[in-house]
């Protein structure tokens, strides 16, 4: 990766932990599952609004590291308006992107939450970038249990 990219990247990864988006709580959320990554200590709660099968509004609360509430953060932005299937999809993409061993993996498919792919590279802070996307896979299959990435 171009160091000037990779710049770019954590400054969006900075931004989104500074001033996380949807930082708040849905009251009348028809989804909420807690996800927990014990390895660093990242807790948060993710509240969905449905409509049929879209998600309509996302939002978390909640307290973790700079990499997971980044992570949160972006995936709260990006899924609000997506069917269940495209959100599905998502996920896939982002775990093959944090944990594939595909070199070339296409940044391109996956937008903005391309400034996560560095965290490969560092396999401890991997379940800190994935523990929001397992939150919504458990929201989506409309599990009620908390989720622990361990
Ligand atoms: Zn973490």
């Amino acid at each position: 990766m171009f160091d000037d990219l990779r710049d770019l990247y954590q400054e969006v990864i900075f931004d989104h932990n500074r001033n996380p988006r949807n930082f708040r709580i849905i009251e009348d959320a028809d989804r909420k599952v807690e996800g927990f990554n014990p390895l660093c200590g990242d807790r948060l709660t993710l509240y969905l609004k449905m409509a049929g099968n879209v998600i309509t509004d996302a939002s978390f609360q909640g307290s973790g590291c700079a990499i997971s509430t980044a992570s949160v953060s972006l995936m709260t932005e990006i899924v609000k308006g997506k069917t269940e299937q495209e959100a599905d999809t998502l996920f896939k993409q982002f775990h093959e992107m944090t944990t594939g061993k595909d070199e070339h993996f296409n940044l391109e498919a996956v937008g903005k939450l391309a400034v996560l792919a560095g965290v490969r590279e560092y396999p401890a802070r991997v379940k800190c970038a994935t523990l929001a996307w397992h939150t919504l896979d458990a929201a989506l299959k409309n599990q009620q249990e908390a989720i622990s990435t361990e």
